[in-house]
């Protein structure tokens, strides 16, 4: 597997710092909207109306990472969407596999995933999950590519790192599958790509 990287594009300690700072940021705008709610009532400050909705496969591990930052209560209902058939570098429209999150309505609802590339897959859950009526929806990605083209417009507003519009692998991130379990994010050598593709 590592012989497979041609270099590293984020090592593990940079993801790492950036990671709490993302979860101190979402603690403080995620506490300062569940005192809105209470306002004038004294119900408890976290009344477990925060759900976090990760996108899988690819942001299992930073949502691993980033919800234990988070000292609060809050529950995980996770979404799957398929955009990345096989060896494929490059999105292929998004579709929900399997089951929505129900019970979304009043709850203040964290999108998170791996990466926003075309925009197509955050643009499909966030449609679908406002249709729920929550009380608001955030949009967490550990990655962005500025220099994309985007397909539909999502606004993310946490983010981990904007990256250049490369193919990256780590982290939650896969190509065909594997490497999900690279502790950096990485670059992979051209012919680890045509081997798989059994060019
Ligand atoms: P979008 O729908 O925004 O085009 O793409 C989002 C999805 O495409 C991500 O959840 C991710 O699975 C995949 N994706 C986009 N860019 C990359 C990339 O550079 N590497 C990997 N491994 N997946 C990517
Ligand atoms: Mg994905």
């Amino acid at each position: 597997m590592v012989r497979d990287v041609l270099s590293i594009l984020i090592d593990r300690e940079k993801i790492a710092g950036r990671v709490r700072a993302l979860g101190r940021e979402l603690a403080a705008d995620l506490e300062a909207e569940l005192r809105r709610d209470n306002a004038g009532r004294d119900a408890a400050e976290d009344a477990g109306r925060v759900v976090f909705v990760p996108i899988l496969t690819g942001a299992l591990i930073f949502t691993a990472d980033l919800v234990r930052e988070l000292p609060l209560k809050l529950s995980l209902r996770v979404v799957a969407v398929s955009s990345y058939p096989g060896t494929s570098v490059e999105s292929k429209g998004a579709k929900l596999a399997g089951e929505l999150p129900r019970d979304l309505a009043g709850k203040h609802v964290v999108v998170v995933d791996d990466i926003l590339d075309s925009g197509q897959t955050l643009g499909l859950v966030e449609d679908l999950i406002r249709m729920q009526k929550p009380a608001s929806v955030r949009v967490c990605v550990l990655l962005r590519k500025p220099e994309s083209v985007r397909k539909r417009a999502v606004e993310a507003r946490y983010v981990g790192f904007d990256i250049p519009n490369e193919f990256v692998v780590g982290y939650g991130l896969d190509f065909d599958g594997f490497y999900r379990n690279l502790p950096d994010i990485c670059v992979l050598k051209d012919e680890a790509i045509r081997g798989a593709r059994g060019q």
